[in-house]
């Protein structure tokens, strides 16, 4: 079935009225950055973000209305911070002040993407660079190897933060040994947890591990805004999204909305002959993200008791499958069961063993992260989708 088109998605958003103006959304104006793949509809509402309280429910409005056309299996809208010098009447003037809303943008980019695309992303100020972690598929290690990245960064002398954005699983209070919910001192910005000297935020410091969560495509980002916008974040060099696992709908929704400085991409070497690891990086490619590199995780199994590395799927077939895909191979971390009882156990290997040949390999993937993310500012993010 042909996907639907940009027409029929503006035509349904003719229903949907601007507070302010009384006027259509459409005839405002406001819809931007339309993109439609295979039935699911993403696309921006651009309003003043001081009254971004005020437009939450145009944006559930907006949502339904472009779910309601036949053929649309996911329609997700968010409200961006409108393009300087676009002076639409519904959203001049005067009006209460609204707080920053689920799925809404604080205008305030990060650094990384200075320019246009600043402006248009959420992101909290004092944060400088946005990384994401990534895998095609779960269980690959995406969290574990999120965490000592994180934490071979903070090795380096760079202040970092861990927002764990896989609210269907989260593991960073685990990983990072934290427990406990946040504080909010003035009941609207939450202070973000800490230890090991990084501050985290997550969906496990708020909801409870036993408590099933079902996640549409807009609460992620809804979610993900808020712990990127309400949380006293401070000044980072760095903060780490753990991504979560794949590439549907919600890895596009958040690639396409954080102001990322780039990408890393999580595989073992199963994956990266299955193509999953693939599809991360065209994920990422298709929203202009920078993908920083791959690292193969469980790259060889090493016997605990005498050392032996086997290679159980063959050796450098990441190595040559990143080359072959352009983008950096940022190196190998080995199956062992050291790295998984620390980061399970709340004490990830470059933290417990930071003289260990694990932490060097990890430190030796922060160094190139570093390097690549501080080296350099990035382009503004543009959308396009095939
Ligand atoms: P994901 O975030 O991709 O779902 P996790 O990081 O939660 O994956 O890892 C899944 C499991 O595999 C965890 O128990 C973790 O400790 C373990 N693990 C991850 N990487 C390694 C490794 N290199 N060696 C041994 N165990 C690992």
């Amino acid at each position: 079935m042909a996907d639907v088109t940009e027409a029929q998605i503006l035509d349904a958003l003719q229903s949907v009225q601007d507070p302010f103006a009384k006027r259509s959304v459409v005839s405002c104006d406001m819809i931007s950055g339309i993109a439609v793949k295979n039935g699911m509809v993403q696309f921006s509402i651009e309003i003043d973000p001081a009254k971004a309280g005020d437009y939450e429910t145009v944006r559930r409005k907006a949502e339904d209305a472009v779910a309601a056309i036949p053929g649309v299996l996911s329609s997700t809208a968010v409200l961006t911070a409108e393009s300087k010098g676009k002076a639409k009447g519904g959203t001049q003037g005067a009006g209460p002040k609204g707080g920053a809303a689920a799925g809404s943008q604080n205008p305030q980019g990060a650094g990384a993407g200075s320019g246009t695309s600043g402006a248009k992303k959420g992101g909290a100020a004092g944060i400088k660079h946005i990384v994401a972690v990534a895998s095609g598929k779960g269980g690959v290690g995406k969290s574990t190897t999120a965490v000592n990245l994180a934490l071979g960064l903070k090795a380096l002398g760079l202040k970092i933060g861990m927002l764990d954005a896989d609210v269907y699983g989260p593991s960073q209070p685990r990983m990072l040994g934290v427990s406990g919910r946040p504080e909010s001192p003035d009941g609207k910005i939450l202070k973000p947890m800490e230890n090991y000297g990084i501050k985290a935020m997550s969906m496990g410091f708020l909801v409870s591990e036993d408590q099933p969560v079902v996640w549409r495509g807009p609460m992620v980002m809804g979610a993900l805004q808020q712990m990127l916008a309400d949380v006293d974040w401070g000044d980072l060099d760095i903060l780490i999204v753990d991504m979560p696992p794949g590439t549907g709908d919600a890895q596009l929704t958040i690639s396409q909305n954080t102001p990322l400085s780039g990408a890393v991409i999580v595989s073992t070497p199963q994956d990266i002959a299955l193509l999953d690891a693939r599809k991360g990086l065209n994920m990422f490619r298709k929203v202009d993200v920078p993908v920083l590199g791959i690292i193969e995780n469980m790259s060889m199994y090493v016997c605990p008791n005498c050392g032996h590395e086997a290679h159980v799927f063959g050796h450098g077939g990441a190595k040559r499958e990143a080359e072959k895909l352009g983008t950096p191979f940022l190196g190998e971390i080995p199956l062992d069961i050291l790295i998984r009882e620390t980061s399970d156990g709340g004490r990830p290997v470059v933290v417990s063993e930071p003289d260990g040949p694990h932490a060097k390999a990890y430190l030796a993937i922060a160094e190139q992260v570093r390097d690549s993310v501080l080296g350099g500012a990035r382009q503004a993010p543009k959308i396009s989708m095939e």
